[in-house]
């Protein structure tokens, strides 16, 4: 595993995208030539890569790209090996599993197994597990109550995985794409919205707006009728995931950093794009424009 770790530093996951994919490529090259003790035969390295997202005390992000490790012998050792790497070092583990429609794919099941068999102690939250929603009832049932129990914390993507999942030239989509976020939420999983493409391959549209995420999320989902707490997908469920302080909660004597809507309601909020947003931060009104799509090339 030593030519896996580390492979990359920097800060955002988007622009280490290509790199993730170069690095994918130079595994599958390596893999056949090279085999590494503890990354057992088995391990198939897809494109389609895991990483993880973790940080040290410093606050310099570390990534870490394993690759799709999708069969019961792989997910083990692999599993293992990173909860015990950041046990070692005290970190929380941030991985992107099951983004595919494969039944097969039980790298969510593995993870949460794992976590449970090495006590791991920080916390571990899986993006995407789209492949949950394309087997067999009992197998959902089974994997989300391991979760429950090593108290994984998902993030559910649904803007860019209805867009990528079950696509095929010709064919009109059957699924939409997107993990079983209610059963999940039913069993007390925290489940935090989020997108992590945006005009890219893997998602053509976008402009980082998270109330555009919030109101594509409630329609994909179903999160309506009644919207419940489905806001707080993309504000207090995040921040306690993360351990963000105050960030997404209003409270006497917070930092006032706030989005004003002109609406009176959840559905008026979701029926307008809100273009005319007052965004406040720390009590000051924010007068950025948005940038032109000229200044947007080569960015990515
Ligand atoms: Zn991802």
């Amino acid at each position: 595993m030593s030519h896996l770790l580390p492979v990359a530093a920097g800060m955002s996951p988007e622009t280490l995208r290509g790199h993730t994919l170069k690095i994918g490529e130079r595994l599958r090259a390596a893999s056949a030539v090279n085999q590494v003790a503890v990354v057992p035969r088995s391990i198939t390295v897809t494109t389609d890569s895991t990483f993880i997202r973790s940080h040290d005390d410093r606050e310099r992000h570390l990534e870490v790209r394993v690759g799709n490790v999708e069969t019961g012998e792989g997910g083990r050792q692999v599993f293992g090996a990173v909860l015990r790497l950041a046990s070692e070092r005290g970190l929380d583990v941030d991985l992107h599993v099951d983004e595919s429609g494969d039944p097969a794919a039980t790298a969510l099941a593995h993870v949460a197994a794992a976590v449970l068999r090495n006590r791991f102690r920080g916390r571990v939250v899986c993006g995407h597990c789209c492949s949950l929603a394309v087997q067999p009832e009992e197998q959902i049932r089974r994997t989300l109550d391991l979760c429950a129990e090593a108290g994984i914390a998902i993030v559910t993507l649904p803007t860019v995985n209805l867009y990528l999942q079950d696509r095929s030239d010709g064919r009109t989509p059957r699924w939409r794409g997107v993990a079983p976020v209610h059963e999940m939420r039913h069993r007390g999983i925290p489940v935090a919205i989020a997108g992590d493409n945006c005009r890219d391959p893997f998602h053509a549209y976008g402009d980082h707006d998270m109330v555009d995420t919030f109101r594509q999320a409630v329609r994909i989902l179903h999160l309506d009728h009644p919207f419940g707490d489905a806001a707080a997908m993309v504000g207090p469920v995040p921040q306690a995931i993360i351990r963000a302080g105050l960030l997404g909660t209003i409270v006497k004597g917070g930092a006032a950093r706030l989005i004003l809507f002109n609406a009176r309601t959840l559905n008026e909020l979701m029926c307008r794009p809100q273009s005319d947003r007052l965004v406040i931060d720390r009590g000051r009104q924010v007068s950025a424009e948005l940038p032109d799509y000229c200044e947007l090339d080569g960015v990515g």
